[in-house]
Order: structure tokens, then C-alpha cells, then sequence
């Protein structure tokens, strides 16, 4: 039998982190969302270990921030050491980062996982079908068709005037499509190991890569309680023999022995890096491991996909209330640079913590431990603004801190909501700007928010209660950014006329001219 459902603004396909986070920023914005997943339950095995500070700040616009927390630890430093236990790395995170949030999060996946699919179930607008394979698709000028089959053997056919894959790296939509994968042929055979503490052990790092070129090890807490080791597979052992637990028991006995931790799981992954060569197809766009794939030496392929379901949501949102499709083309203009500089990154970074030659691990280490005592800092990790797209001279995701309104007092998104915002250092930086603009922007649903940075006659909306943004005005020499719904800065003006034409820019890029 082949049930029929009525038409969905969006489909989604795959419940993973990326399909679980658009699910729940276009249910939240109203959109008619349907989930297929083909497991019946949720995985509630973890895979990612980390998270930063730019997808706490999704969390917290789902509302969700403070849930996450129980499943979490904030991580402090990021630390590298050789097989000799000489620190090679030491990097402290930023707490807050520029988000506002600590700069890293260890996670337990399955919590975080609950906590993203309690608040799906509780949306009106997202119906969850699990247990439902797809294994068809079809697009006309109206919509997505695809058909899907239960575990009952039983199909169904579901209608979304879009639909985004969000399968995962081996996912049915991509290929469906016909896309291909610019693959970076870089390969690399790991098992992961996950323990349950009892207690406290003293003897676990909370964090450190071993790069020792015999036997290279990631060790990571997993959240409260929870901690993985993560080994190269041995050269001459089948993964059979790998994953036995006799075998995993002696390769951590330095750390924590059966007495300490039960052994939880032990899975063999290929780490592998990948690009799929387009991300839409008319009605159809690729999220998540769908659309690109990583090494986890970064902690950045979740991340990423959270990345691309804020980026899309408010796009998709605009685009069924009414604005031109052709928004939905700056998606991959933004976010596949973004992705692919990352990518490269944690392929460059395993390179180096994985380094098999003996001689070439000496040099790195020497080269790492002068810079170290030369007191060297390390280079900050910063991945590429956005540009393209839909972005003018900004980029950067708008700073996070501590603010207050007449209301209340609390972090910027709280106080403010998110949306579209023109923000500016004081309210006379808005007296240039002509009615009409201001009428513009507020028919995109815009809003105007003043602090009162500069000298002013008029009450601000905000005081800057955290001192960022004197700061962050101040050392920018900026009285004004307009910032689009997923935080980051469309643009960003240095005087009142660079305001005006940054409104007009952005008016006209989105075919409301004026
Ligand atoms: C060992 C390891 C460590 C990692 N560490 C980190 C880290 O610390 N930080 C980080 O950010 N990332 C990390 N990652 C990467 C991260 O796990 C992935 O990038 C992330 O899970 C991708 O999420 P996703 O939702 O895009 O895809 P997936 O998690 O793969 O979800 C895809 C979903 O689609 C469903 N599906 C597939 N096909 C169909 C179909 N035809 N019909 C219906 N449903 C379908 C699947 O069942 C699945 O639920 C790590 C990965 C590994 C393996």
C-alpha cells in the first residue's frame, strides 16, 4: 500500500545532528517541516566529542542552551604531547569565546541528541516519521517528491515544495541527484574506544593527543563521565581482531584499568575528506556529512553541518514567505569556501599529529618544543569570514556579550532576539539614513537596535553591561553593522553614509529596491 501525506513547506531527510537542528530551526520559524530517518530510534551511541561556542549559540536560539549543559564539559586547553610526554601544544580556549559561550565543549553525544529530539517532538509544525527509508526522488517545477519505505515493507510518498539531505557521507540524496564528491584522498583508520568512568580517575587526561609516531592516540573526554580513546588501527591486525576488548584493555592500561571504567564500545572508523561538487539542485540541497565529510582532528564535522542548517533555515524561511529562490543559491556560495578551508586544515593538522616517520616527528617536535620555550604563541585557529553570497563587507559572526535593556539584562540574543538588525553605536548614526530605507529594512522585518556608544541626546536601547561592544565599535572604528538572522555581519559601516549604502546594498541584493 502506498499512504499519500499532504504537501510540506521542507522535507528533511536523516535525524542526525545537521537534520536534527534544521528540523528544529524551521519548525521554530513556522515552516511545515516532515523528518524522515530510516533507524526507529535515536543512534544514542556518541561519535562527536566537541563543540564550540558558535553552535552553543544555536543551542542557545533553539532555547536549548542550559539543557545541553549537564551533557557537556567546558574544555580549557587543547594540548599536544609526544611519546615521550614532552608538551609539543598548549592552547588555552577562550572563556567566553567571541560568542559569548566558552570557546569548547566536550560532549556526550546521545544527550545532546535527547535534547534536540525532545524539543522536535515538541514542535507543532515538524512531524517525525522514523523507521523510513528513502529510496526515491523526484522533482517538477512545484515540488519534491520522494518515497520511502517503512520497516513494515510498507511505502508512502511525501511532497515538500523543498527537501535538504541531510543523510550523512553515504547518503541516498546526493546520489540521487547525480552529484559527485571531490574526495581529498586522505584516509585514515581509527578505533575509537569509549569508556564509562566509575569515578574520577587521575591518571586520564581530559585532553590530550599523543603524537607519537609508533602509536599516535587521541584521548578526550566525552562529557560528564564519559571517555574515549581513539587509536590508529595497527598495521598486519584485522579490524575483527582490533575490536576485541583483550586487545583495547593493555594499549590503555597507563590510564585506567576494568576496575576504573567498563569498556562501553570500540568502532572502527575511516576517517575520509570530501566535498560534494554542487549542494543544490533546483528544489534539493545538500547539509551536513551529506555535503562535505572530515577528519574529526579539528572537532568540526558536526559542527560544520550545524553551520549549514542555520545558514539555510532563516534562507529557506524568506524563501517560502515569498522572496526570490535565487537566496537559496548564496547557501553554497557562503558555507562550501567555509567548509573547504576547514577541511584542509584538519587534514594539514592530522598530517602533523600523525606523522609516521621517525626523523620528521623529531623535527616537528624540536621545531615545536623552541617555539614553546622561545614563548612562541601559537597560532590561533580562525576559519575564513563568509563571503560571497549574501554578504557585503562583513563575514564574521557579530560579537556576543553580556548587554542590557530597560527589561532586562543577559546575553545579546537573549535581550534582542535574532532576526535582521541594524545595530549601531549610538541612535544619532541613525539620523542619515533616509524613510525610506528604514521603512525597507523594516519590511524585511528588520530592526533597529541603538547602543550608546557615542555621544547621543536620545536613549539607547541598550547598555553595554560586559563592555564588548565599546570595544569591539571602538577598535573597529564602525558606527554601524547590519547582521542577518543567523548572527553573522552582512555588512559593516564606518560613518552614516556607509550605513545608508550598506541598507541600499542589501535592499537590492534582495530585490527591494530602493
Ligand atoms: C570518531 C568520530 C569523532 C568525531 N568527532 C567530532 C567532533 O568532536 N566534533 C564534531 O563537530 N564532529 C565530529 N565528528 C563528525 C560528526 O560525527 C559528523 O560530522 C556528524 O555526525 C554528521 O552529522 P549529520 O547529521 O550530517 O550526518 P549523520 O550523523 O550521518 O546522520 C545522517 C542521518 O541520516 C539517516 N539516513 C541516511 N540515509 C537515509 C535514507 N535514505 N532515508 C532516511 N534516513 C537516512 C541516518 O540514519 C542518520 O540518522 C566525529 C566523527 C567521528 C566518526
Amino acid at each position: 500500500m502506498n499512504s499519500q501525506h499532504p504537501i510540506a513547506d521542507v522535507i528533511v531527510v536523516g535525524l542526525g545532528p545537521t537534520g536534527m537542528s534544521l528540523a528544529a530551526l524551521l519548525g521554530q520559524q513556522g515552516v511545515q517541516t516532515v523528518v524522515l530517518e530510516r533507524y526507529e530510534s535515536l543512534y544514542n551511541l556518541p561519535r562527536a566529542a566537541a563543540f564550540d561556542d558558535e553552535t552553543m549559540r544555536t543551542f542557545q536560539k533553539l532555547g536549548v542552551a542550559e539543557k545541553m549543559l549537564p551533557g557537556t564539559n567546558v574544555q580549557d586547553r587543547y594540548i599536544w604531547v609526544n611519546g615521550k610526554d614532552d608538551v609539543l601544544l598548549d592552547i588555552a580556549f577562550e572563556n567566553p569565546g567571541p560568542c559569548g559561550w566558552p570557546a569548547q565543549y566536550m560532549m556526550y553525544q546521545p544527550h545532546v541528541e535527547t535534547v534536540l529530539d525532545e524539543l522536535i517532538e515538541s514542535l507543532p509544525t515538524v512531524e517525525v516519521h522514523r523507521g523510513c527509508l528513502v529510496t526515491t526522488l523526484e522533482q517538477d517545477e512545484d515540488a519534491v517528491t520522494v518515497t520511502a519505505v517503512g520497516l513494515d515493507g510498507a511505502q508512502s510518498t511525501f511532497r515538500g515544495r523543498y527537501l535538504v539531505g541531510c543523510d550523512g557521507g553515504n547518503g541516498f540524496v546526493r546520489k540521487a541527484l547525480g552529484v559527485g564528491l571531490d574526495d581529498y584522498n586522505f584516509y585514515e583508520n581509527w578505533l575509537v574506544c569509549d569508556f564509562r568512568l566509575h569515578h574520577d580517575v587521575s591518571r586520564v587526561p581530559a585532553f590530550r593527543q599523543v603524537c607519537n609516531p609508533d602509536d599516535p592516540i587521541a584521548i578526550v573526554n566525552i562529557g560528564p563521565g564519559h571517555h574515549r580513546f581513539s587509536f590508529r588501527l595497527e598495521a598486519g591486525v584485522t579490524r575483527e581482531e582490533a575490536e576485541q576488548p583483550d586487545r583495547v584493555w593493555p594499549r590503555v592500561a597507563d590510564y585506567v584499568t576494568p576496575d576504573e571504567a567498563d569498556l562501553t564500545r570500540i568502532a572502527n572508523y575511516t576517517y575520509s575528506s570530501s566535498l560534494a561538487q554542487r549542494w543544490r539542485d533546483r528544489r534539493v540541497l545538500l547539509a551536513g556529512d551529506a555535503a562535505h565529510q572530515m577528519p574529526p582532528f579539528l572537532a568540526q564535522g558536526m559542527v560544520s553541518g550545524i553551520r549549514d542548517a542555520r545558514n539555510l533555515s532563516w534562507k529557506l524561511g524568506m524563501v517560502l514567505a515569498g522572496n526570490s529562490d535565487e537566496l537559496l543559491d548564496s547557501y553554497e556560495q557562503e558555507r562550501e569556501p567555509h567548509v573547504r578551508f576547514i577541511i584542509e586544515k584538519a587534514i594539514e593538522l592530522g598530517r602533523v599529529q600523525t606523522m609516521r616517520d621517525h626523523e620528521q616527528a623529531k623535527q616537528r617536535d624540536a621545531q615545536m618544543i623552541a617555539a614553546r620555550q622561545a614563548n612562541e604563541k601559537p597560532d590561533k585557529l580562525e576559519y575564513l569570514p563568509l563571503s560571497g553570497g549574501l554578504i557585503s563587507n562583513g563575514g564574521e559572526l557579530f560579537p556576543q556579550g553580556v548587554v542590557s535593556s530597560p527589561e532586562k539584562t543577559g546575553l545579546f540574543d537573549d535581550v534582542v532576539g535574532t532576526g535582521w538588525l541594524m545595530i549601531v553605536n549610538c541612535p544619532a548614526s541613525l539620523s542619515a539614513l533616509p524613510k525610506e530605507m528604514r521603512h525597507g529594512f523594516a519590511e524585511l522585518g528588520g530592526r533597529e537596535v541603538t547602543f550608546g556608544i557615542g555621544s547621543t541626546f536620545e536613549v539607547p536601547d541598550l547598555s553595554d553591561t560586559g563592555g564588548v561592544y565599546t570595544r569591539w565599535f571602538r577598535e573597529n572604528g564602525y558606527v554601524g553593522a547590519i547582521v542577518r538572522p543567523d548572527s553573522y555581519i552582512y555588512g559593516l559601516a564606518p560613518d552614516q553614509q556607509g550605513l545608508a549604502a550598506l541598507t541600499r546594498e542589501l535592499l537590492g541584493q534582495l530585490a527591494r529596491p530602493v
